[in-house]
């Protein structure tokens, strides 16, 4: 499991590059290699730009490669989908780092590396469960489907082109890192840029001219507003959370000297969206803010901030908390550890709005923190993935049914 792990999180996979690309040949290979029914696919991004329904992408990318590996049953059972990202988001600054984010290492039962929680362990969780099952010589009657995509930090490219391909199941479940808790709903993230003009001056001159920068700390402020009314009530699902959904904005790009007064800037952001709120819903709610702005400043009346919304766009999704999945996974997780797995939703868009969407209900439930996720020396417990690839081998047996009417001894992989 270790060497599993550290072998995925070697690859590079960073979205866009062409690691991306490899990691998921790579998986193709080790699957088809223990006997596993691969399927691969071609993924054209710039066909898919040209679909309305198309969740969007942030990194330019020229290709990609669909992987799944079936696990057939005996016939007659549910299917069950296993599904994970493949790909990464950068390592930020290397200095943060005690060691480099791609060459993992294990020690004192900890492996620390960009991808570890988020999510190759969680892939390699699911992998293994399979694998431990086929040594088990047991027979499900419903199929599993392993999945691993990629786009999923910038979008969602790769979950996208699994459902246009046509592959379904009767419950997925996604074993990003949750800490081992039970995740059946993600609030929704859209992505924005504020393009908001002054008018240069020499900076000795400044009250002659118009500071984009200054401009843009009124649109902060009435931002900060903004997100405090969307967060003044709350689906019970996200009533953990201090803000459950932020309003944050990532890039400032403003000036080009020290002594001018800058008239251009360019702000990215994310905007929360709640469960159960559209993406229109969201967007309308923020352009209005900005143009409640506008009306009240003499320059930004004549020279309103533009709102653009590009990139990733998530939308909200929920499976249900009492469906019988969520207990399914509740009780596997409960029977091995002891323990209760706490349900609630996340306050991140994943690819699991896509999949529910798509009318297939999905939890989340794997190791290592969401907190970590993103940062510098990110890591998991190779006891919580061990935890997890037994929780998720009850599951199959139960959802995907042992068949008792054959041999469930006889080991389908030495
Ligand atoms: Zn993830």
């Amino acid at each position: 499991m270790v060497d599993a792990v550290e072998r995925l999180v070697a690859h590079p996979s960073i979205g866009g590059s062409p690691a991306e690309v490899e990691i998921q040949r790579d998986l193709a290979h080790l699957w088809e290699h223990e006997g596993l029914d691969v399927t691969t696919w071609t993924i054209d991004p710039a066909q898919c730009l040209l679909d309305p329904g198309f969740p969007g992408m942030e990194v330019d990318r020229e290709t990609g490669l669909g992987v799944i590996a079936r696990w057939a049953g005996t016939g007659g059972g549910p299917t069950m989908l296993l599904l994970g990202h493949t790909d990464v988001v950068p390592p930020g600054d290397l200095h943060a780092w005690s060691s480099p984010p791609f060459q993992p290492h294990h020690v004192d039962g900890r492996i620390t590396g960009r991808g570890t929680a988020d999510m190759k362990a969680g892939l390699v969780a699911a992998w293994l469960a399979v694998r431990a099952l086929r040594q088990q010589g047991r027979r499900l009657r419903g199929d599993v489907i392993l999945a691993a995509v990629s786009g999923e930090e910038d979008g969602g490219m790769g979950t996208y082109s699994l459902l246009a391909q046509g592959i379904t199941a009767d419950a997925c479940i996604i074993p990003e890192p949750t800490d081992l808790d039970i995740v059946p709903a993600n609030g929704g993230a859209l992505t924005f840029r504020l393009t908001i003009r002054g008018a240069a001056t020499h900076a000795s001159r400044r009250s002659e001219g118009i500071s984009a920068i200054e401009k843009f700390t009124l649109a902060l402020r009435a931002l900060d507003e903004l997100e405090v009314q969307r967060n003044a009530v709350v689906d019970p699902l996200m009533e953990r959370w201090s803000i459950a959904y932020p309003l944050a904005i990532g890039t400032v790009h403003a000036g080009d000297w020290a002594s001018t007064v800058p008239d251009l800037c360019i702000a990215e952001g994310r905007l929360g969206v709640a469960l159960d709120e559209s993406p229109e819903q969201a967007r309308l709610a923020l352009e209005q803010a900005v143009q409640g702005l506008c009306a009240h400043d003499p320059w930004l009346r004549e020279h309103p901030i533009d709102v653009q919304w590009w990139g990733g766009q998530f939308a909200p999704g929920r499976t249900d908390p009492d469906h019988p999945l969520v207990d399914l996974v509740g009780r596997a997780h409960q029977s091995l550890t002891g323990a209760t797995a706490q349900v609630y939703g996340a306050p991140y868009g994943s690819d699991l709005r896509l999949l529910v969407a798509a009318g297939i209900p999905t939890v989340q439930y794997g190791p290592g923190d969401s907190r970590i996720a993103h940062a510098p020396n990110e890591w998991v417990t190779v006891g919580d993935v061990v935890t997890c690839a037994h929780t998720l081998m009850l599951v199959l047996e139960e959802f995907c049914e042992i068949d008792a009417a054959v041999d469930n001894t006889q080991q389908e992989i030495p």
